[in-house]
């Protein structure tokens, strides 16, 4: 068994777990979401890293189930899932196509980098958030959450349409 575990390349694994949707927005993959850190051999292991999103991410745990029975699935029973917390997660491992797959989706894609943050408080509204219907930034902030704490609530004062704001951390 380990044999054919080491004969997999690593890539595959990595394509694997690019076909796990994020339980809360099913449209991007853990990947893109830049949960998965690393996929490494350890001795004779195989060793997946996450990094949870927020702390206390409800969703966290089904990430870890969804990898879990995903790689059972294609015959990978033995392996690790570890947690990593440093460096903590941030919106900045979306790369621009996830932030579309976002925004295509429906929810506005996280505005800002980590420079223009830094003593922002993740609660704080941003400046600009471009409605994911018409691209107009006149938006305001209904609410600070929205469907899930990650989420704020806006709405477009153009199209009126609300939308979910995907917060910068
Ligand atoms: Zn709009």
């Amino acid at each position: 068994m380990v044999k054919i575990l080491h004969a997999k390349e690593v890539s595959f694994i990595w394509d694997i777990l690019n076909e796990i949707p994020d339980p809360e927005i099913p449209v991007i993959s853990l990947v893109e979401l830049g949960v998965v850190r690393g996929v490494e051999w350890v001795d004779t292991q195989l060793q997946i890293t996450i990094t949870p999103t927020y702390s206390g991410c409800p969703a966290m745990r089904m990430m870890e189930m969804d990898i879990e029975q995903s790689l059972r699935k294609e015959g990978i029973t033995d392996f690790k899932i570890a947690m990593q917390y440093h460096p903590a997660w941030t919106t900045d491992w979306m790369s621009e196509a996830t932030k579309s797959k976002l925004k295509t989706y429906g929810i506005a894609p996280p505005q800002a980098h980590t420079k223009q943050r830094i003593g922002v408080l993740i609660s704080d509204a941003p400046t600009e958030v471009a409605c994911p219907q018409c691209n107009s930034v006149n938006t305001k902030l209904i609410s600070e959450f929205g469907s899930t704490a990650c989420k704020s609530l806006m709405k477009c004062n153009d199209c009126l349409e609300a939308f979910d704001y995907f917060k910068c951390i």
